[in-house]
């Protein structure tokens, strides 16, 4: 048993030439690759145009690794948080979040996280493995399920905001989101899809080198070097100025704007000083600012600021034309809340 690969790490090509190998039709390779991905198969005995001949040889060689949804919760504003069980009893959590305009699905990138922001629950655990390209791509297709079943609208939007760094499971995440996008997927529009990195500077180098067609965000929360290497004590290797010349570089390659998120909290980052770095922040390279409501977590050094500061900042921003829009916590009854997915997994 404990050999046996997971079919769903094969590309298509390698697909086929395991069939070709055994005296079979490349395009019977292509059927049950439609039932692997598009049609999100769970055993191989639900294919039923492939034959009974063939199914025995696949379930002799290979298994199908899939995510269960483990725990089930849905919030009073509709937001529905999974918790979910990988094929190694490990757990993740993905929610599906609707709006009037929008249903969107936050998922996750890795099994806990190797940073260390010090307002997040997730940093908490200790990262415990990656996630495979098909765990980013069931996430999703798990969730546009649950969006048709209680929404009655597929998915609009898909934000990598979940569990981890997306940028430090880079291949992983590249390689889901090419499935999540692709015909033989879920043909979702790369432009509906945001990944959200704490700000590696190397990686989105690269990503705008690749000429990856999503949408960036960067968790920035302050534009003060050091506030934020207080509250995200890692960034001491990753300094502001690289980031600076990481998102100078996307936009030249990709044309596309960047999104800052920002939290506001007390005696942290609520005063002038704070309030006017971000906006120098924003003019080298064209942004917009997220400013996302904090979820409490166990960390009580963390407190929201009050509106009247938040007012401060959206004033100061709009002065500048610098666009921003404001993030209400959703979900906060069930800890879907972002941040705070970690919470009660174990
Ligand atoms: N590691 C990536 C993606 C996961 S976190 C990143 O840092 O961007 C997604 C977003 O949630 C980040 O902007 C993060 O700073 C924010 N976040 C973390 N804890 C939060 C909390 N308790 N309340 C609100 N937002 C939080």
């Amino acid at each position: 048993m404990k050999n046996k690969n997971d079919i769903r790490s094969l590309t298509l090509d390698e697909l086929t030439s395991f069939f070709q190998k055994n005296s079979l039709p490349s395009y019977k390779a292509k059927q049950v690759y439609e039932w692997l991905w598009k049609k999100s198969c769970l055993s191989f005995d639900e294919m039923t145009n492939i034959s009974l001949e063939t199914r025995k040889l696949l379930k002799n060689k290979f298994v199908i690794n899939h995510i269960n949804i483990d725990r089930f919760q849905k919030s009073n504003d509709g937001t529905i948080k999974n918790a979910i069980a990988l094929f190694d009893n490990l757990f993740v959590e993905s929610v599906l979040i609707p709006t009037k305009n929008r249903t969107t699905a936050c998922v996750s990138s890795q099994v806990g996280c190797s940073l260390d922001c010090e307002f997040c629950a997730t940093s908490k655990m200790d990262r415990i493995r990656n996630l495979n390209p098909d765990e980013i791509y069931d996430q999703v297709a798990t969730i546009n399920s649950q969006s048709l079943n209680y929404y009655g609208k597929p998915l609009s939007n898909i934000v990598f905001m979940g569990m981890g760094e997306p940028l430090l499971n880079y291949n992983n995440v590249i390689e889901g989101i090419k499935k999540i996008t692709s015909k033989t997927g879920l043909g979702m529009s790369p432009k509906r899809i945001t990944v959200s990195t704490s700000g590696i500077s190397k990686m989105i180098i690269k990503m705008a080198d690749d000429n990856v067609k999503f949408n960036l965000a960067v968790s920035l929360h302050s534009a003060i070097e050091k506030t934020r290497n207080e509250i995200m004590p890692f960034t001491k290797k990753f300094p502001l100025n690289d980031l600076k010349q990481a998102i100078k570089h996307w936009y030249s390659k990709t044309k596309k704007i960047v999104t800052y998120e920002y939290i506001v909290w007390n005696n942290i980052n609520d005063d002038d000083e704070h309030i006017n770095a971000l906006v120098d922040f924003c003019k080298f390279s064209p942004s917009k600012v997220n400013l996302i409501e904090y979820n409490s977590t166990e960390n009580s050094l963390f407190n929201s600021a009050s509106d009247n500061i938040i007012d401060r900042y959206i004033d100061a921003l709009e002065k500048n034309k610098i666009p921003v829009t404001i993030r209400k916590s959703r979900g906060k009854d069930i800890d879907a809340a972002c941040g705070q997915l970690a919470n009660k997994l174990k």
